[in-house]
């Protein structure tokens, strides 16, 4: 029974990704989400059979059917990328206490919804240097209304909210919009929404800024990228998210402890 959950979860989460990656574009691009999918090159519509998530991209060897140009990585990896992660939240929630309650229902889909935001928090910041209101904003109501039915304070609610918002706000007002976008300051609304926890809050930020601080100078020494350049600062939020996700109370708990222990000497 747990194979087959976990197999449905990555699955689903294949299904997901494929359903992310067209989400994705179409809003870059402002196309609405009905029609079917076509190829971008040849504009042929893409048949249900070229469109099953990982398989298509296997059997059809990478290329479009019609015209032969190559289908970008992106495809592939971000079903592949959801797929493992939908797997990821599942193997959690199976290791909880109270299996298949309502609250253990809601809570899976809350992580499920989580990390489909963050993986396309992560393409599109990444491909097109842009956080979309278009998934923030549903998102962030999405977190609050979950979090309230799972039980979270509102006053917790509310100070997460704070701090993960108020974090990048004071960093626009104070470089003038030149350190920070607009949307990393719904990003962060939606990240203290969904971990309703400052503590995993602050452990997502660090994590996503020494990720960004880490990579930067990877880049700058390298030579592909200059002090002035702009790293897509979603991406490495998105990172963070995800780690305080799944390991959120082990980097708290080992935070805390390294303190305490450190504070004896
Ligand atoms: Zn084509």
């Amino acid at each position: 029974m747990t194979n087959l959950l976990l197999f449905f979860a990555f699955l689903l989460g294949t299904i997901m990704g494929s359903f992310l990656n067209c989400l994705a574009w179409r809003l870059y691009h402002d196309q609405s989400m009905a029609g079917r999918s076509k190829c971008p090159h040849c504009h042929k519509q893409i048949a249900w059979y070229d469109n099953i998530p990982l398989l298509s991209f296997i059997i059809l060897r990478g290329q479009c059917r019609h015209c032969r140009q190559a289908i970008a990585w992106q495809y592939p990896l971000m079903e592949l990328a959801c797929g493992l992660l939908f797997f990821g939240v599942m193997a959690q929630a199976l290791s909880a206490a109270n299996l298949a309650t309502t609250a253990w229902a809601l809570a899976l889909a809350r992580d499920w919804v989580l990390v489909g935001v963050m993986a396309t928090v992560f393409l599109m910041d990444l491909k097109w240097y842009v956080i979309l209101d278009e998934i923030s904003l549903p998102a962030a109501g999405f977190f609050l209304i979950m979090n309230l039915l799972l039980g979270a304070t509102w006053q917790n609610l509310l100070l997460a909210a704070v701090i993960g918002a108020g974090f990048f706000a004071l960093q626009f007002f104070v470089s003038r919009g030149r350190w920070i976008g607009g949307g990393d300051i719904r990003l962060g609304l939606v990240m203290g929404l969904a971990l309703a926890d400052w503590q995993k809050l602050l452990a997502a930020l660090f994590i996503a800024y020494f990720l960004g601080a880490a990579v930067g100078l990877i880049l700058l020494a390298s030579g592909k990228k200059s002090w002035g350049s702009r790293l897509p600062l979603g991406v490495f939020l998105a990172i963070g998210t995800i780690i305080v996700l799944f390991w959120g109370k082990e980097i708290i708990a080992w935070y805390i402890n390294s303190f305490s222990a450190g504070a004896l000497f």
